[in-house]
């Protein structure tokens, strides 16, 4: 088992982490980097380590980062294992502009030969389990809790999990294209698996599995205490977000525009469970 870790020395912003598993029968890769050209990246370490075909890519969620350097593996050969929705904020305006507001942020070197290659050849909507070898993979979707198309990848002789962005080492974990109560749920799951090693979507593997995860439900229990309690007030969204720092406007997904955006995910959630249009989760 192996992670690579992206630096891009601009905290979750950067290179998102990826990983692979070496078995008897081939390789399993586990998310697909951020462009062809960090997929070509990741083909090459592991390359490093064995010649064993990579025969399956798991997709830990739909978003770009993940996902774009997928088409390098999928013509080697890989099978691509993800959820069916492939639904997220960043494609509303259409593939192209996803695909143009991309180049934007790798360069259009990185994005040579890019196709679309996430849409699953291998759907997961709930559990499969991959034997390979010796080895055992768990893939499961926790609920949409970053993303609709979330899937942990568990490995449970080893005891690591590959969480996706659904924890985020080195930033908050986004819940834009998810929601705080299925997060939540998610992180319970977690828990209840007992990780001896945790791979977060972006930034350094925790030392401690556990306090990743304790972190992230603190982070959002306090926004949701803080925007519920705007709310009784009776206060608006602008002035509940006041004491945030402003999100930075050409950087979407920089601490200050994530914790600023995932207030006004929670500020709305919580919002209806107020009117009665949602219960809490
Ligand atoms: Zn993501």
């Amino acid at each position: 088992m192996y992670a690579a870790l992206g630096d891009t020395g601009r905290g979750s912003e950067g290179r998102p982490n990826a990983g692979f598993v070496v078995t008897s029968v081939g390789v399993v890769v586990i998310d697909a980097l951020a462009s062809p050209q960090q997929g070509r990246a990741l083909v090459r370490a592991i390359r490093r380590v064995t010649d064993q075909p990579i025969t399956w890519l798991v997709l830990t969620h739909h978003h770009p980062d993940h996902h774009f350097g997928a088409v390098v593996f999928r013509r080697l050969g890989a099978k691509v294992l993800a959820h069916p929705d492939r639904r997220v904020l960043a494609s509303e305006a259409g593939e192209d502009a996803l695909i143009a507001d991309w180049v934007r942020v790798v360069g259009l070197d990185a994005m040579r030969g890019f196709e679309f290659a996430n849409k699953p050849d291998v759907p997961v909507r709930s559990t499969d389990t991959l034997h390979l070898g010796e080895h055992e993979l768990v893939i499961a979707h926790p609920g949409a809790a970053h993303s609709a198309g979330d899937l942990l990848v568990w490995l449970p002789k080893e005891r690591v999990l590959f969480a996706g962005d659904i924890l985020i080492e080195d930033g908050v974990t986004m819940i834009v294209d998810g929601s705080s109560g299925e997060l939540l749920e998610a992180l319970a799951d977690i828990e209840r698996l007992r990780p001896s090693t945790l791979v977060p979507g972006h930034g350094a593997i925790p030392r401690q599995p556990l306090e990743l995860v304790a972190q992230t439900r603190s982070y959002v229990m306090g926004l949701r205490g803080e925007m519920r309690a705007a709310i009784e007030r009776g206060m608006p969204m602008g002035r509940a977000l006041r004491g945030l720092p402003p999100a930075d406007q050409t950087r979407p997904v920089s601490l200050n525009s994530r914790r600023r955006r995932n207030a006004v995910r929670v500020y709305l959630e919580e919002e209806r469970i107020y009117m009665g249009l949602d219960s809490a989760q």
